[in-house]
């Protein structure tokens, strides 16, 4: 089958197309109805239903593959490796899950996991799952006021993190800001489970504090049996980054999520059973729900948990784990990619990476020098894909298991199977035409393993993101895009990043993109700042590739000229940024998200706000200098 019809399947008869992909999974009680869309935009998947995401994941390979590896935890940082058979990581959760029932925890109780990358945290995930409890993870980089809110939020019976991380072999504590944000929190979680990794000392608080090495000695031979859950019930809470606002919480089901990472492992990754997956991002994201933890396992792959920066002990450490576990899939965010890139190719080029077959980009635009650099060293082919931690999965990309159509640089590509995408004029709603830019929304119902509802406010779910045309009904991405006559589309940055200049909306990604096309830049930053005459004006930031021969204010001047030169050939004068200053460094999360309201608010000269994610501090350090001189 061409991939034309079977996306027109998924969307001509959701019920058919998801009823098949539904045999994926296995069901505990078969479900009596693909689909109930009768109250949008609260659409239910495989209605009466029951299964387990945990069942899933490990239990029913341990029957068939119980020796294989599962799960491969790798730190770079504290420099442990470790492989958990299917069978061995059954044990492990299933002691954890023991744990947790004997602290109180019980099903549609909520458990929050603040840890960083090690098996225990994967333990705790699959824990919650088996007995039905739903978990959020809290990234470990949030300090102690997002943890805050998130604990208020999702009113947690029990908390698990530990004493702490590490990062560039610097020691980072969790503990302490963990303190502070219950201390900070209305809500107090009745317990607390501590991993002790021996990083650094702990207080314990008696009473709440449980320790896990000695809890998991009580529960050496537990057998905790699967819960099985009816297809909607909630398995986990995930709070959006807060890029653009404050945080949601993000509630996913049971039964659609595991149909729909089941099979988008097997159309969109292409991973079978047997084989190891490596995603480098972390579990505090939604990457890592899906592409760490669940996807790979549901699938009966092995998943790669890492520990530790792209760059130590060296620029080939993640090469040289491709070649030792023979990773056959890979995914990671261009960011990263962009940091590989400034060392010798030596580094990837000593490994042998023969078994890695794809390598899959997602989170923020990708650009062509990126996209041709990682994969005409690597040999392989690089797949953008876009989505949000809304969607779980992919919206736009190239289905390869169906179809390897041709991938267009600088597009994710075309809709995924079960998204209605389109792309909608801001003003009248309407559809907009070949390569007219417009608001990028998907028509309901949603495919399976998207967002239930906000958790605890189906309110604003339906009025943030159902409510933003007049005339319909549709899921809003908050994102700019286009769609080309050949129906690929193009990402052209989020509705709120848009800059009002004397009256005239410019995206600030559009001047990016002009920026980007001179031959001296290697990354640009656009933001609006307030200007008493025109409003609004654009001021860009920009690494140059080569910095070498700009060093004299006279220089400066002149490339700034030439690159607003080049905008004005692009998008007119009126989009010329009114000035191109250059750093070394952006202000970027460690996901590798610009942080363009902090650098808006330098800009304006007000209080950056919450700056927990920030990779490197020192960039709005630079961002202030740049602008008082
Ligand atoms: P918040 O919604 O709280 O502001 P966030 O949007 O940064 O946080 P995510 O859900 O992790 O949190 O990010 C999704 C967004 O990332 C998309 O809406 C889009 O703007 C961007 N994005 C993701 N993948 C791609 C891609 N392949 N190309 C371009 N942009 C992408
Ligand atoms: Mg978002």
């Amino acid at each position: 089958m061409n991939y034309a019809e079977f996306y027109k399947q998924s969307i001509d008869d959701p019920q058919a197309f998801w009823g098949k992909q539904a045999e994926l999974i296995s069901w505990h009680r078969p479900y009596k109805q693909v689909l109930d869309n009768s109250n949008p935009p609260f659409s239910k998947w495989f209605v009466g239903g029951e299964t387990n995401l945990c069942f899933n994941a490990v239990d029913r390979w341990v029957e068939t593959q119980g020796d294989k590896p599962a799960l491969i935890a790798i730190s770079t940082e504290t420099n442990s490796e470790k492989v958990y058979s299917f069978r061995e990581l059954q044990r492990e959760v299933e002691r954890m899950a023991a744990i947790m029932k004997s602290l109180g925890v019980g099903k549609g109780d909520r458990v929050l996991i603040y840890m960083p990358m090690i098996a225990e945290a994967c333990f705790a995930m699959l824990a919650c799952a088996r007995i039905g409890a739903i978990h959020s993870v809290v990234f470990g980089g949030f300090a102690s006021n997002s943890l805050a809110t998130r604990i208020a939020d999702a009113q947690p019976k029990l908390v698990v993190s530990v004493d702490a991380g590490s990062r560039g072999g610097k020691r980072v504590p969790y503990k302490p800001l963990l303190d502070a944000a219950i201390e900070l929190s209305e809500y107090k979680p009745n317990r607390v489970l501590l991993v002790d990794r021996g990083l650094v000392p702990m207080e314990w608080v008696t009473g709440r504090d449980v320790d896990y090495a000695a809890a998991r000695t009580q529960h050496m031979d537990a057998q905790v049996p699967v819960t099985w859950l009816e297809s909607n019930e909630a398995s986990y809470i995930l709070y959006t980054s807060g890029t653009t606002g404050r945080p949601k919480g993000v509630q996913r089901d049971v039964g659609g999520h595991a149909v729909a990472l089941a099979a988008s492992m097997k159309h969109i990754y292409c991973g079978k059973a047997g084989e190891t997956y490596f995603s480098s991002s972390d579990i505090g994201w939604v990457v890592g729900h899906s592409y760490i933890i669940y996807g790979p396992l549901i699938t009966g792959m092995a998943t790669i948990m890492y520990e530790g920066l792209p760059i130590a002990p060296d620029p080939g450490i993640w090469w040289s784990i491709v070649e030792k576990y023979k990773v056959t899939r890979m995914f990671t965010a261009p960011t990263a990619i962009r940091v590989l890139k400034k060392y010798p190719t030596e580094f990837m080029h000593k490994y042998d990476l023969s078994s890695l077959k794809t390598l899959y980009l997602a989170g923020e635009p990708l650009d062509e020098t990126t996209s041709h650099w990682v994969s005409s060293e690597l040999g392989v082919p690089v797949i953008d894909n876009y989505w949000q931690t809304e969607t779980g999965w992919p919206i736009l990309t190239i289905v390869k298991g169906i179809e390897d159509l041709p991938t267009k640089l600088g597009s994710p590509g075309i809709p995924v199977y079960g998204y209605k995408v389109k792309i909608l004029n801001e003003a009248t709603g309407e559809e907009c035409g070949a390569n007219e830019k417009g608001v990028v929304v998907i028509e309901g119902p949603l495919p399976p393993g998207c967002m239930q509802t906000v958790y605890g406010d189906d309110d604003r779910f339906a009025k943030t993101y159902w409510n933003n045309f007049a005339n319909k009904q549709v899921y809003s991405t908050f994102d700019w895009g286009i769609r080309d006559a050949d129906g690929y589309y193009f990402i052209l940055g989020r509705t709120d990043d848009v800059i009002n200049v004397a009256g005239h909306r410019l995206g600030t990604r559009e001047i990016e993109e002009s920026i980007s096309s001179h031959s001296n830049v290697a990354e640009v930053a656009v933001v609006g700042v307030e200007d008493k005459l025109k409003g609004q004006v654009a001021v860009a930031f920009v690494i140059l590739k080569n910095a070498a021969n700009v060093n004299s204010a006279e220089s400066k001047l002149a490339m700034e000229k030439e690159i607003m030169a080049v905008v004005d050939k692009h998008l007119g004068a009126l989009a010329r940024p009114a000035r191109v200053h250059f750093v070394t460094l952006l202000p970027k999360t460690r996901s590798g998200k610009l942080l363009r309201r902090s650098l808006q608010a330098i800009c304006e000269g007000r209080d950056p706000g919450d700056l927990t994610t920030i990779e490197d501090p020192s960039s709005l350090e630079q961002i202030r200098l740049v602008m008082q001189g």
